[in-house]
């Protein structure tokens, strides 16, 4: 074991967190924010984390902060806090923020340090740079072809598919909801693309709300909000991914809300994602939230196995090997917090075999993908099983390893083993012992038991969905 009075921060699992969050917010903004943290010190328990600005500073507390500790967390159960400082003798090397921090206190103090050069904040620059180019680019894979369609996300579909195909305005906004890695920014690529190349003439800009947020900064810094303003007011189609990041900024928020308008009352479409929908959407104005509400508002739902399956499929078939059907299952079974890290640990697979050689079995998949299960076991704990399983059947957690025996407490304790075989990767004797110390065939009469009600008892299937759902979300 460490000591926990202070110690040095581990470089390994640093990088293990960071490469977590790369898979969860994507390149751009794992370029942006992440990469210019450097891990400063580990005492009692609270890490510190040093940033060259204060802008960033601020920006990463209120947006991946909360994240950050809880991956950290999962790596290392000692880490309970994360802190962010600011590093002034850090020269600015991530110019992201620097344009940033300046704009952020006073447009035109001159409060940077001499040794900190001021250049294009490299976010924005594709946006804004020479004025001319205000969409960002688009991925040419991320096209309705290639969406995987079934039940949670068939509705998200059908609506974007719509909007893309008619050349009135239909749902305004269209507003795509759901949690990471879902497939928001896929099918908001799709419609663009489909736009753009239905009716050329109609200009369809996409871009992420940090961009825009970036962009309006920029301009009020530069006293530029003239052609800001035209600029976006001159689109027929905006497209706005992650609008969550505009959440908490005033003078930003209100931009786009006058933005938005605008754009609806000429009768240009508009549409916006977001991780969250309208309504739960924090620190959002409340007039803004009801307009972000006012036209369509579509949500991606976790996926299922049998989706997984078929994205897996869909998957092995553009990267042109074949899969065995045992191992798209399994990946299927385990990962199963979104598609991208499916997608993810697919590629994986497939690279290894394709530089080391060699088949691509169920035992070379456990193999290769250790980590990364392993990872998503401690996201999802026994202890969150329990505690889970007991709020839905209501009886006290303490229930779950006590010795009582009557059918109330002992069918969700037999549910609850059923969903640790299944959704962990802890062995029956781990799970045994975690349930007061129970013999491992216990649980497996447990899981066998769950499996055959599930079979007879259609309400007790249901239970059992909604909690594996809920558990795996
Ligand atoms: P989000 O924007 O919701 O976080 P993305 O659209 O970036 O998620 O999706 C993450 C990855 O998963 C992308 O590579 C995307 O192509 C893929 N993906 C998500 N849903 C599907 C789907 N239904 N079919 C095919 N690929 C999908
Ligand atoms: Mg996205």
């Amino acid at each position: 074991m460490k000591s926990f009075e202070e110690s040095a921060v581990d470089q390994a699992e640093w990088d293990r967190v960071k490469t977590r969050l790369k898979q969860e917010f994507g390149d751009s903004v794992f370029k942006s924010w992440v990469s210019p943290i450097t891990p400063a010190s580990l005492r009692n328990g609270e890490v510190e984390l040093s940033v060259p600005t204060r802008f960033m500073k601020d920006w990463i507390s209120t947006h991946y902060a909360e994240r950050i500790r809880a991956l950290w967390n999962g790596e290392n159960p000692s880490v309970r806090k994360v802190t962010l400082k600011v590093d002034s003798a850090r020269p600015a090397e991530k110019s992201v923020t620097q344009s940033g921090e300046k704009q952020a206190r006073a447009p035109h103090a001159s409060q940077r340090t001499a040794s900190a050069p001021v250049r294009a904040a490299s976010v924005t620059a594709p946006v804004f740079a020479g004025g001319v180019e205000l969409s960002a680019p688009l991925d040419p894979r991320y096209n309705f072809d290639n969406f995987v369609v079934g039940k949670p996300n068939e509705f998200a579909y059908a609506a974007a598919k719509r909007v893309a195909e008619s050349d009135q305005v239909s749902f305004n906004p269209l507003f795509l909801y759901g949690g990471v890695g879902l497939g928001k920014t896929h099918l908001m690529h799709a419609i663009a693309h489909e736009i753009r190349n239905r009716t050329p003439h109609r200009k369809v800009v996409y871009l992420s709300a940090e961009k825009f947020m970036y962009s309006f900064v920029r301009a009020l810094r530069n006293q530029d909000m003239v052609s800001f303003k035209e600029q976006f007011r001159s689109v027929d189609v905006l497209m706005i991914d992650d609008v969550q990041f505009i959440s908490g900024k005033d003078s930003t928020q209100e931009e786009f809300f006058h933005t938005f308008n605008a754009l609806v009352d000429q009768g240009r479409q508009i549409v916006l994602s977001a991780d969250k929908s309208p309504s739960n959407l924090e620190e959002i104005g409340d007039r803004l939230r009801s307009r972000l509400s006012s036209g369509l508002v579509a949500d991606l739902h976790p996926t299922t196995f049998e989706l997984r399956l078929g994205i897996l499929d869909a998957k092995a078939e553009q990267l042109g090997v074949a899969v065995p059907q045992k191992v798209k299952e399994f990946l299927a079974h385990k990962i199963t917090s979104n598609v991208r890290e499916l997608e993810g640990a697919l590629t994986r697979l497939v690279a290894h075999v394709q530089l080391v050689g060699g088949q691509l079995t169920l035992e070379a998949a456990q193999d290769l993908l250790q980590d990364l299960l392993r990872a998503h076991d401690r996201r999802l704990t026994m202890e969150e099983i329990q505690k889970r399983v007991a709020e839905h059947f209501k009886i006290r957690i303490s229930d779950m390893s006590s010795a009582r025996r009557s059918r109330a407490v002992a069918r969700p304790r037999q549910v609850a083993m059923y969903l640790s075989k299944q959704l962990t990767s802890r062995s029956l004797p781990e799970i045994g012992r975690a349930f007061g110390g129970r013999d491992h065939t216990t649980v497996m009469h447990a899981v066998k038991k769950v499996e055959e009600l599930v079979k007879l008892d259609t309400n007790f299937a249901e239970d059992v969905e909604l909690l594996t759902r809920m558990l795996e979300s």
